[in-house]
């Protein structure tokens, strides 16, 4: 069985609409598969209907952005209840979140002489979750980078002009909202933080006192070295083992649906719940 549990339409700052997302996941041998937008919902129901015409496993996803002690961390929700009114309220306090990091990505941006930033992004967005990509492919279009990584470096990066930081949640918040939908929160691709192994096994143990249960032991192409390391601590933590892509668009290696190593043989795999 080949799983995806973390990936990204148009609902968030994917490239591809639910529909296609499920139809590429399926031509990738995908058979049981997440959608997990940034702070929405509003891909699954499309997405749900193309997995069961196509006889695949679907399970609804959400990935909320949050902090831990002042690092931005991803935590994913897995099996939400897309209904639940806990949910809606989450979702809701992260748009306002966004909205006002947006503002003043556009104001910074502005003091460099690129206007109409907030315009561009929000249009490009076309109504999905207004993400940093959107910005980076606004300065792109723009003809102020050649690319979205540049624009990322240049503007949008730690330390560049469009760098604000986010009023995030706490994590603890995000796994309470997860739970009360029902859901399992996940801790999303643990090797992004850069964190030492020691920081990595604090935020784990306090995740887990949360209520947090599962830990992305694979997210898209990385080395086995990695993968043993996040897996040795998911054994430790006694915490579920997921696996995803985080596909975003085609054309990325390094984040194919469904093209990543196996999780290790002692890995307590996550869609255990759901079977
Ligand atoms: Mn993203
Ligand atoms: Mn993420
Ligand atoms: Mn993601």
């Amino acid at each position: 069985m080949i799983v995806d549990f973390h990936t990204h339409t148009t609902a968030s700052d994917g490239i591809l609409s639910p529909t296609e997302l499920v139809s590429r996941a399926n031509s990738h041998g995908v058979n049981f598969l997440a959608v997990t937008d940034h702070d929405t919902v509003d891909g699954l129901s499309a997405a749900k209907v193309q997995a069961s015409q196509l006889g695949m496993r679907f399970l609804n996803g959400i990935e909320f952005s949050a902090q831990w002690h002042g690092i931005a961390v991803h935590i994913v929700g897995l099996g939400v209840d897309a209904d639940s009114e806990a949910l809606a309220s989450a979702i809701l306090t992260q748009k306002l979140a966004r909205s006002k990091r947006a503002e003043l990505i556009a104001e910074r941006l502005a003091r460099v002489k690129i206007d109409d930033a907030l315009d561009g992004a929000t249009a490009l967005a076309g109504g999905a979750t207004l993400t940093r990509p959107h910005f980076a492919r606004f300065l792109v279009e723009q003809g102020y980078c050649q690319t979205e990584s540049e624009a990322f470096r240049r503007y949008l990066g730690a330390g560049k002009i469009g760098d604000v930081k986010n009023e995030w949640p706490d994590f603890s918040q995000v796994v309470e909202w997860i739970r009360l939908a029902n859901g399992v929160a996940v801790i999303a691709h643990p090797e992004k933080y850069k964190m030492t192994r020691t920081k990595l096994c604090r935020f784990v143990e306090e995740f887990k006192s949360a209520g947090g249960e599962a830990i992305e032991v694979i997210s898209g192409l990385q080395s086995p070295n990695i993968t043993e390391k996040i897996a040795q601590i998911s054994r430790r933590y006694q915490l579920l083992a997921s696996c995803g892509s985080d596909f975003h668009m085609p054309n990325q290696k390094w984040q194919e649906l469904g093209s990543f190593g196996k999780l290790p043989s002692f890995c307590e795999p996550v869609w255990q719940v759901w079977s």
